[in-house]
């Protein structure tokens, strides 16, 4: 991957006509890391050209994705690489949830052959909550695209194994980021990804989100047999180790502190993120938090410690 980046870097230092002389692979719009064999993450990049994170895992006879980015573009390429990795068959796409940074692409690999699998409540969510989710950020392109998501063909509110194979997939229901939270280990190779369960170093997005549960959940993911060795993939940041999923959880006690602190000294809105985001930024200096982020997550906490925060509402089939 390395050696292919310069190689492209060095045939546009050179100013030769890069389309034609570079691999159609040396600029992804993800980083693919191989974390055993045969188990991908795809880390999005700084410029966030995928929405997400995804990864997938060849067993002996398909291809299981973890989730399915925002844009169909980034799907594209990703369909490219595991072509360029196996011809075994891409046979299922598990969501972690319905937030559209994670289903946006799911047609593409349906189309490629993959079954969606994804938890009960995704069916519900994934045509209508999506719009929330965008806020006074959504435009009409983006909402008909929403409203044709495709719907999960195989949805459960239970733990599953997907067999590959000899190779064993784990896919676990958890509480905290949506109602409707899934993860997928591959116990053979130590990697759990996480989906939103888990973000490196950038705030995560509370808005359907319980962080009483979401820190519960944190601290299994912490206590699990093997956590010291296992590579965790998170929805939002790049590859993450067992003390990663210790300092996500840690920030989202900081931030139910902090804003439990302002809320005690009266404080509301504007007042209350002022309060809090310079403690939190010096509590975590090595994080990315903008402005926006941190307004939301404050309101979101105020909400929960409230009382008055709305989750989305199970839907009947
Ligand atoms: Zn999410």
């Amino acid at each position: 991957m390395i050696l292919r980046v310069l190689a492209a870097t060095a045939l546009l230092a050179l100013g030769g006509p890069a389309s034609a002389q570079v691999p159609p692979n040396a600029a992804l719009p993800f980083v693919l890391k191989e974390l055993a064999p045969g188990v991908y993450a795809a880390i999005d990049g700084p410029e966030h050209q995928s929405g997400s994170n995804a990864g997938f895992v060849i067993g002996d006879d398909g291809v299981l994705v973890i989730d399915a980015f925002f844009y169909p573009e980034a799907t594209r390429v990703l369909v490219g690489e595991i072509r360029r990795l196996t011809p075994k068959p891409i046979r299922y796409v598990v969501n972690t949830h319905y937030h559209a940074d994670h289903t946006g692409g799911d047609q593409v690999l349906r189309d490629a052959g993959a079954v969606i699998i994804a938890h009960k409540n995704v069916r519900g969510w994934v045509r209508t909550n999506n719009i929330n989710l965008f806020g006074d950020r959504i435009t009409p392109e983006i909402k008909a695209r929403i409203e044709t998501l495709p719907l999960p063909d195989v949805t459960t509110e239970k733990d599953l194994v997907v067999w590959l194979g000899t190779r064993k997939v784990v896919v676990r229901t958890v509480l905290g980021h949506t109602g409707g939270d899934l993860t997928v280990a591959v116990p053979d190779a130590r990697v759990l990804f996480t989906g939103d369960m888990l973000w490196r170093k950038v705030p995560p997005n509370l808005i359907d989100g319980s962080v009483a549960q979401w820190t519960a959940t944190d601290a299994e993911f912490m206590r699990m047999p093997n956590a010291a060795q296992t590579r965790f993939v998170p929805g939002h940041g790049d590859v993450a180790d067992v003390r990663d999923v210790a300092e996500f959880r840690a920030y989202l006690l900081s931030l139910r502190r902090l804003v439990g602190e302002g809320r005690k000294a009266g404080l509301k809105g504007e007042a209350l993120v002022g309060s809090v985001a310079p403690k939190l930024r010096q509590l975590h200096p090595d994080w990315t938090i903008s402005d926006r982020a941190i307004a939301a997550e404050v309101k979101y906490m105020d909400q929960e410690l409230a009382g008055t925060k709305q989750r989305p509402v199970p839907q009947p089939d």
